[in-house]
């Protein structure tokens, strides 16, 4: 707002009309009335009138009497604009009119307050109040209380004004002056803060007493208000310039860290360290690692930021910090829940599952006795399963882990030839780290999983160390208390760990290891068994996998059976269980693209599903031939057929052989040979100098899979036969054996594979080695029925059942 400067000094009062009088003390006044405010005498009051009813009474008092005087009155209610009689309080302030400017239509004005004054009668005129007032008399007590009441209002004036009250400055420089306590009152009452109602109440008091005490019980409340306000404002500012401060403090730190950045040092360091001290804390170190930890730690915080060894330092800790030291799944081993979910989780396997109870009843003795009799003699064997690929053994494992409420872990050691893949690398090569051991506890994050080794049978030994025998000192329950990692360097305590082996073939595991496994033999299952699992366990598993319900995607048995004929070959189902969840992606795709709603999957839907089927009946379209004998083989992915090829063509009695033969299945073809070339007459041969006239080129397809073992010897020899007298073998009899020069058949393994092989490739009729009636009793009974068996210890036994009688050139 800008207030004029112009200073107008009213003082045209020529006409000067007396103020009319009605009795020696009322006089009739223009009335004002104000809003927000209560008058009282002897201050001085500030007024701006925008009202015109207002302006004409300050305008008439000017022009109409010399003393200038109006009667100022409170308005109840400031929000009325055109106050009537009744809008007014009765009581005010007789005031002299000082001075009056006018800026904008408005006048700013300052009035004098003179004395209390009753309104005893509103007179209104045609432009503004006017009043009959009778000015009130004053009850001034002059007594030593009023006195002491006057001077601690001065005391507590000063005080609210220390405090930030704000009070007109000539009050307080008529303070120090010296006021009478009528005046020093008035003063105060007029700057309260209170609300109009009360203001009104205190100048209506006509005993200076009761005012004093009004005001000063008043005054205190607003020095108690003043004194909170100030204490919350000291708070609030205190709470600000420590934010303000730390903001300040965090910005510095930041510009330092940033600069040591750029010089290379990592900041944060002793944040780390008290950090590392934390998780070093909190994973229960034993005694000997706590002291290692301690004392790397303090190296660490020596160290500078820059060393390059300050990050194994760290990378170190933060192993032995992971390590499970000290945790663990509560050990439980209840036998019927145990056989209860290995049944749950796994059709068939019956003698499997009968060894592995066997196991961990004879493992729960011999811990209560122990502990009881505190005896250490007596071994306990590691588990071992041994079996082609997928047959169950992992999830046999898995199911384990499940039935003793522990945790499950897998590591693979296939390729293993160094000792320190096992029990981890010395901290002074670069990159160091534990063996897979210890980080496979890691990965568990506790001391008792049950730990399953992989590929057992795949480890090698050289120049680099004997894996086998850190494993052993890994898994021997005497010896893996103290389990002793390179990286490490304080021993882990591995006898907790329930560890389970896992291999395909018994032979390539070190004999050192060997001797002290329980080895659990998984077998090949047969259709029958593979359909059944595919039934009840795979397919069902695999549509939870999807998401699919059972309703939404149902297999006819046909179809099981085909995808098993058609779409796998193998010993185990892991090849059936991906064909499945082929089958099953395919189908969510459409069902997520709304494309059909439920599927039945018959042996015609395999084409469009899976492609061309990946496997012909081994034996279909095959003739009997002369050169060629089917031979039962063994591989480590199960049992299988294999054919072997003779040709002979004119030459010097050279033997080719071709097909990724090995070394002992050579041995056996020149062996066969030899045998041949020896016993001519009475294998009714026509000449006896054939070998000098002939090559031999023996082959045994598939070409690309190297096969090796003594076991084809009698097929071999069978096939350079059938080759040499023209006699045709018989194409689904299938044979196995090894021979001697002198023409005996000996006895060779993987029987029940061989058998289950031959079974599924259609074979009905097996030539076995004597010796090996014994392990007829593994084969499934419903097989061993379906089929017959010869056994035989001479060849010729082999070739009476093997040949056809007619030779090829006579038929
Ligand atoms: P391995 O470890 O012997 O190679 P896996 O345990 O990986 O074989 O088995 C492959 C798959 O076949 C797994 O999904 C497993 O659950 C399943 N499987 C194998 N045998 C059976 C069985 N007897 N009953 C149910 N599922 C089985």
């Amino acid at each position: 707002m800008t207030i004029s400067r112009v200073f107008v000094r009213l003082l045209k009062m020529t006409v000067l009309l007396p103020t009319k009088k009605t009795s020696e003390s009322e006089k009739v006044l223009p009335l004002i009335p104000i809003k927000n405010l209560v008058p009282f005498p002897d201050v001085e009051i500030q007024l701006i009138f925008g009202r015109a009813k207002s302006m004409a009474a300050l305008l008439h008092a000017l022009e109409h009497d010399p003393n200038k005087l109006v009667m100022v009155v409170a308005q109840k209610d400031a929000r009325i604009e055109d106050p009537k009689p009744e809008d007014l309080y009765q009581f005010g302030v007789i005031c002299r009119v000082e001075q009056v400017v006018q800026v904008d239509g408005t006048a700013h004005s300052l009035f004098r307050g003179l004395k209390r004054a009753q309104v005893k009668e509103f007179l209104a005129t045609k432009d503004f109040l006017q009043a009959k007032v009778a000015p009130l008399p004053e009850i001034v007590e002059r007594d030593e209380e009023i006195r002491l009441l006057a001077d601690h209002l001065s005391r507590e004036v000063k005080k609210a004004f220390n405090l930030g009250k704000m009070f007109d400055p000539a009050l307080l420089m008529k303070l120090s002056g010296g006021v009478t306590a009528s005046e020093l009152v008035n003063w105060v009452a007029f700057s309260l803060d209170l609300p109009v109602r009360e203001k009104q109440l205190i100048l209506e008091s006509l005993s200076l007493k009761s005012r004093l005490k009004r005001v000063i019980e008043k005054l205190a409340h607003e020095i108690n208000v003043l004194r909170l306000e100030k204490s919350i404002e000291k708070k609030a500012r205190a709470k600000f310039e420590r934010q303000m401060k730390k903001a300040v403090l965090e910005e510095r730190k930041r510009a330092i860290e940033k600069e040591l950045e750029k010089m290379g040092v990592e900041s944060g360091k002793l944040d780390e360290i008290e950090e590392l001290k934390k998780r070093l804390k909190a994973a229960k170190l034993p005694l000997e690692a706590k002291k290692k930890a301690e004392y790397e730690l303090k190296r660490l915080a020596r160290m500078s930021p820059l060393a390059p060894e300050a990050s194994y330092i760290r990378t170190y800790l933060e192993w032995l910090a992971d390590l499970p030291w000290d945790k663990r799944t509560p050990n439980k081993v209840d036998f019927r829940e145990a056989a209860k979910i290995l049944n749950q989780d796994h059709y068939g396997l019956k003698q499997v599952k009968e060894r592995i109870l066997e196991y961990l009843a004879v493992m729960k003795l011999r811990q209560m006795r122990k502990k009881a009799r505190k005896d250490k003699n007596g071994e306990v064997n590691i588990l071992c399963f041994i079996g082609p690929p997928g047959v169950g053994k992992t999830s046999i494992g898995r199911s384990i882990a499940r039935a003793m409420g522990r945790k499950f872990v897998r590591v693979s050691l296939g390729g293993v030839r160094d000792e320190a893949e096992i029990r981890g690398h010395r901290r002074t090569y670069v990159g160091a780290l534990p063996g897979r051991i210890i980080q496979g506890i890691k990965n568990a994050g506790v001391k008792n999983p049950v730990f399953m080794l992989d590929e057992i049978d795949k480890i090698g030994t050289d120049f680099r160390g004997d894996p086998s025998a850190a494993l052993l000192e890994a898994l021997d329950p005497e010896q893996n208390k103290e389990f002793s990692d390179h990286y490490l360097e304080v021993p882990f305590d591995l006898s907790e760990v329930f560890f389970i082996l896992t291999g395909n073939v018994v032979d390539t595991i070190p004999p050192a290891l060997r001797d002290r496994l329980e080895i659990i033999r998984f077998s090949g299952y047969t259709e029958e068994e593979k359909f059944q699992i595919a039934k009840k366990y795979l397919i069902p598993k695999q549509l939870a996998r999807h998401a699919l319900s059972k309703k939404e995607l149902e297999f006819s048995d046909e179809a099981i059976r085909a995808i098993i004929r058609r779409y796998t070959r193998e010993a185990g189902v892991r090849e059936l269980e991906r064909v499945i969840a082929s089958i099953c992606r395919k189908v969510a795709r459409k069902i997520a693209e709304k494309k059909k709603n439920k599927f039945e999957v018959a042996p015609k839907d395999l084409l469009r599903l899976l492609g061309p089927r990946k496997f012909n009946p081994q034996l279909k379209g095959r003739e009997d031939e002369v050169g060629v004998a089917t031979g039962l083989a063994w591989t480590q992915a199960g049992g299988d057929i294999l054919f072997v090829e003779v040709a002979l063509m004119p030459g010097r009695g050279r033997l080719i052989l071709t097909g990724q033969l090995g070394s002992v299945m050579k041995e056996s073809c020149r062996a066969a040979l030899s045998y041949i070339r020896s016993h001519w007459r009475s294998l009714d041969l026509e000449e006896e100098d054939f070998a000098q006239k002939l090559d031999f080129h023996i082959h045994v397809p598939e070409g690309a899979v190297p096969k090796d073992g003594p076991s084809a010897g009698v097929t071999i020899a069978t096939a350079l036969v059938s080759a040499l007298t023209k006699k045709p073998v018989k194409k689904d009899v299938g044979m196995t054996g090894e021979i001697t020069l002198r023409g005996r058949v000996l006895e060779v393994g993987g029987i029940k594979e061989k058998i289950l092989a031959a079974h599924r490739a259609g074979i009905r009729e097996v030539v076995l080695p004597k010796g090996n009636k014994k392990n007829l009793r593994e084969v499934p009974a419903k097989v061993r029925r379906e089929m017959r068996f010869i056994f035989a210890d001479h060849l010729d036994q082999v070739l009476q059942v093997a040949l056809t009688k007619i030779r090829a050139d006579r038929h």
